[in-house]
């Protein structure tokens, strides 16, 4: 099987074979680079349609999104803000930016996003009301600030039952959707869930890249007016009067120039990401101790990234597996590691987490660009079907 004159198969990189060239050569002809030129009201305009948002904040990253959106909803220095701990670091970064820290819970085994069980357990054994309604944490007296479910996986959380909770307690919700462009929740778009607003990603390993960059969406047309006033410094009037402390967070219009060209191509992306995971659903049946990645009832999840969870009694050590692909040519890596074991978030107040410690060691993503021939889908099962069997 080892062929080592073979190139690396990518896990998941960018196709930049539409508009991108000539949007970015349009841009340089105009001397258009800033945030007020018209590609970032062009690409603002169009993800309204995709996600089914009433307004859209363009801005530089996932995490600034994160971060702009729970400012805008009062998140503040000591608050809590609940996350799952299976999530890409940003998430909880973009808590820590508030100066507010995350408050780690599990996620559901059916949807491997934030546990409603143990969500709904912890704010009636853990919160109580201050005398002006504020949701106030028992042991640390924090208030909680918000909750943020993350779309692991590009599947979206149990949102519904998420949001009754919140609701119940006061609690504003901001749906981390960083890598879910695409994803349906019960059938309807990303932006028109019952989460305040919503998060988008457009780092460049996801199904459409601006290089870096990232949207708050949503339907509240005054929250998103805030959002894009707090990104662009606040400003008041034209003569430099700034009426918050604010951020520099809008996507320039380079960014939104190769945003607006992935876009146009959103759909075919998409469909390229499905047919991976339906080739990869396919092998996994054929190899013993494999399933892939979870469909709850209410999601239509979009598979930005695929691959395989192994049985951890058939396969207790992957990192022989992923050695053994790359040096076949497959690139292999862990996923992420969970935040109560990183570094920053490992003194952050925590629940139980079984679940996400019987997944995340056990998680193989294997390649799924856009672009990824047959062969190579093809070279990476035989690969697979070698190294497991
Ligand atoms: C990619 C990602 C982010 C961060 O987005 P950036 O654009 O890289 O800042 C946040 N959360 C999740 C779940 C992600 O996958």
């Amino acid at each position: 099987m080892t062929d080592s004159n073979r190139a690396m198969i990518p896990l998941s990189e960018p196709d930049t074979s539409g508009n991108e060239a000539a949007y970015l050569q349009q841009c340089i002809d105009e001397n258009a680079l800033s945030n007020v030129c018209g590609f970032v009201d062009r690409f603002e305009t169009e993800l309204a349609k995709t996600t089914g948002a009433t307004q859209t904040v363009a801005v530089s990253s996932g995490t600034s999104g994160i971060h702009l959106a729970l400012s805008s909803l009062g998140v503040e220095h000591g608050d809590l803000v609940i996350v799952p701990s299976f999530t890409f670091i940003a998430t909880a970064n973009a808590v820590s930016l508030c100066g507010a820290t995350p408050w780690l819970l599990d996620i559901d085994a059916n949807s491997w996003t934030l546990c409603p069980k143990q969500l709904e357990e912890v704010l009636r054994k853990h919160v109580t009301h201050s005398s002006s309604g504020q949701p106030i944490h028992n042991k640390t007296g924090q208030r909680i600030g918000a909750i943020v479910p993350v779309y692991t996986l590009g599947c979206p959380a149990d949102m519904d039952t998420i949001c009754a909770l919140a609701k119940q307690h006061g609690i504003p919700v901001v749906a981390d959707a960083a890598a879910a462009i695409g994803a349906l929740y019960k059938n309807a778009p990303l932006a028109q869930t019952a989460a305040h607003l919503t998060v988008l990603s457009f780092n460049g390993n996801k199904t459409i890249t601006t290089g870096a960059g990232g949207a708050v969406v949503g339907q509240d047309q005054e929250q998103l007016a805030l959002c894009k006033h707090l990104s662009t410094t606040a400003r008041s009037s034209q003569s430099y009067d700034h009426d918050m402390a604010a951020f520099n967070y809008r996507m320039s219009n380079l960014q939104a120039a190769v945003g607006c060209a992935q876009l146009e191509r959103l759909d075919h992306f998409l469909q390229a990401k499905q047919r991976h995971h339906a080739f990869y659903q396919v092998l996994s049946e054929q190899l013993k101790g494999t399933s892939t990645f979870p469909s709850p009832a209410w999601a239509t999840p979009t598979r930005w990234l695929s691959g395989l969870r192994l049985s951890a009694d058939l396969y207790p050590d992957l990192q022989p597996i992923r050695d053994r692909l790359r040096s076949s040519g497959v690139d292999a890596r862990p996923f992420w590691k969970p935040l109560h074991l990183q570094k920053p978030y490992q003194m952050a107040p925590c629940e139980d987490m079984p679940v996400t410690d019987a997944l995340w060691p056990f998680l193989l993503p294997l390649p799924c660009s856009v672009n990824l021939s047959a062969e190579d889908r093809d070279y990476t099962a035989q690969t697979l079907q070698a190294v497991l069997g």
